[in-house]
């Protein structure tokens, strides 16, 4: 036996818990919270030594139809309204059970993170633009991006903490489920830091490790791509998922695979960083340079006002890949294109090359970038007979300026997903289950493991990664799992 603690408890790797969750972040917390405050005995594992998860690096922007704050604003919305929405964006595909959960159960726990001191930006709820907009102002983020919702999840717990119902045990990863002779799962393996391990007995076990989106090897295998960006929080390497799948559950969603529009990423290697994101949004910022792609071929009209069609057509592109194109005097008299970025600053970035290229002529740009120079020309030379003809072949309209003297310049966009797609199965109850459709008893998985092709289908829909792991984390905390 191990040592009590001051209290007289045992160890917590002795002690029987009703619920053992794997992950303190979006999903991790609201579970914790809201089973804490039932009075359920939880231990709450993270791999990292802090909690938060992934909001400690996402956007945190999340949608919610009915809340208090559009009532106040008013601004007519129903859950039925965003359910519709989020079926039209994702062209129907987006789980329908899964959705709906999330959906209905959206608003409350939007408010409830209001009640407890979520410092929103003043704007919001606004319809999103970072992917296909909603139609109603739905859409919301807080003053510190997804920092602002980790510290009212963190604060809340530490209530739980205080109470003595949620044990935290950070710097340690669950690496394994103790299942019985029926397949019911009944307890973790977990491993610290040191790399001992021990057996922890549990009720219930709650997957909630998030994605593989930091394990370069698990995503390529999973979606057929690549991971080109890193920027998943880095302790989501899809442990959870391989756990879930070793316990009897399966996948969905690895056909569902959807790369933004183009990130700037700091290396050639990849997964690289991003350094900033070209302004690629025609409502925003209306195009004045054309886009080419690694056969040096425009391949989109450039002021194509759906998202979703944009991030469609990257999909068909080489290595996800392009180059935005413009000459010098474009370059002198367009807004700058980089979010937040001055003029100046742009051509800083251009003395230090990669992903910035600038060359005397457009033979030369398309070497420098490794593009076939006979091709850039003649794209570009097509670009500008159109655009003086009033007819680009694209259909696009918006053409203030012809692409003629150099220097010319070429900035790398690169398509990628800093999400993952493919994910646990689970029925209506958030329960792991097996290809035949029965449930693993006693294993629950939430979150980003799901994936986003459950999660979104095969769209990007506004705040449908983040939300439904903020509101199933409070459903199975608050009602769906039986201490
Ligand atoms: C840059 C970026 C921007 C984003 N912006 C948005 C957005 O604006 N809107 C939106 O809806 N979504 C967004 N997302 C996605 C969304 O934030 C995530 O899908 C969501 O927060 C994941 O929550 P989660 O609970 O599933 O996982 P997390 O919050 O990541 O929590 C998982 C936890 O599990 C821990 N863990 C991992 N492995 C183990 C292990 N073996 N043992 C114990 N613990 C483990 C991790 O340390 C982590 O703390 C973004 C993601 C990124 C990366």
């Amino acid at each position: 036996m191990g040592e009590a603690n001051a209290c007289g408890a045992a160890p917590w790797h002795e002690r029987e818990w009703d619920l053992v969750i794997m992950g303190a972040g979006t999903t991790g917390l609201s579970a914790a919270i809201f089973a804490g405050a039932r009075g359920g005995r939880v231990l709450l594992v993270d791999a990292s030594p802090e909690l938060g998860g992934s909001l400690l690096v996402a956007h945190g922007q999340i949608s919610a139809a009915g809340t208090k704050l559009q009532k106040q604003k008013g601004i007519h919305d129903t859950p039925e309204m965003h359910y519709e929405e989020a079926l039209r964006i994702s062209k129907g595909t987006i789980d329908k059970d899964l959705a709906r959960l999330a959906i209905f159960n959206a608003a409350e726990t939007f408010d409830w993170l209001c009640d407890n001191g979520y410092d929103l930006v003043p704007d919001v709820p606004s319809l999103s633009n970072a992917h296909e907009p909603y139609s109603v102002a739905r859409y919301y983020w807080g003053k510190d991006w997804g920092r602002s919702i980790a510290k009212v999840l963190i604060a809340k717990v530490e209530e739980q903490v205080a109470r003595g119902t949620v044990t935290q045990q950070l710097s340690t990863r669950i690496v394994g489920l103790v299942q019985d002779v029926d397949g019911a799962v009944t307890g973790v393996v977990t491993e610290e830091g040191d790399g001992r391990r021990r057996r922890v007995r549990a009720r219930n076990v709650l997957l909630a490790a998030g994605g593989y989106a930091a394990n370069p090897e698990m995503f390529e295998r999973m979606v057929g791509v690549p991971l080109f960006a890193r920027a998943a929080y880095p302790y989501n390497k899809g442990l959870g998922i391989e756990l879930g799948v070793e316990a009897g559950g399966f996948l969905r969603g690895r056909d569902r695979y959807l790369s933004n529009f183009g990130w700037l990423l700091r290396d050639d290697d990849f997964p690289s960083p991003i350094i900033g994101r070209v302004n690629t949004y025609p409502n925003e910022r209306p195009p004045w340079e054309i886009y080419v792609n690694m056969n040096a071929r425009r391949f989109i009209r450039e002021d194509e006002p759906s998202v979703d069609q944009r991030e469609h057509t990257l999909l068909r592109q080489p290595n996800l890949r392009y180059w935005v194109v413009f000459d010098d005097a474009i370059f002198q008299q367009a807004p700058p294109m980089v979010y937040g970025w001055t003029r100046e600053q742009m051509a800083e970035a251009f003395n230090r090359q990669f992903p910035f290229t600038r060359a005397e002529t457009l033979d030369q740009l398309a070497r420098a970038i490794g593009i076939d120079p006979a091709g850039l020309v003649a794209t570009v030379k097509a670009y500008n007979t159109g655009r003086a003809a009033g007819r680009d072949y694209f259909g696009r309209l918006h053409m203030p300026a012809a692409i003629e003297k150099g220097p010319f310049y070429a900035i790398r966009q690169q398509g990628a997903s800093v999400t993952s797609t493919a994910g646990l199965a689970v029925d209506g109850e958030l329960r792991v289950i097996r290809p035949d459709r029965s449930p693993v008893k006693g294993l629950y998985a939430a979150g980003e493991i799901l994936g986003s092709g459950q999660l979104q289908g095969d769209a990007f829909v506004g705040g449908m990664m983040a939300m439904p792991c903020l509101v199933f984390g409070r459903l199975l905390g608050e009602k769906m799992i039986r201490f």
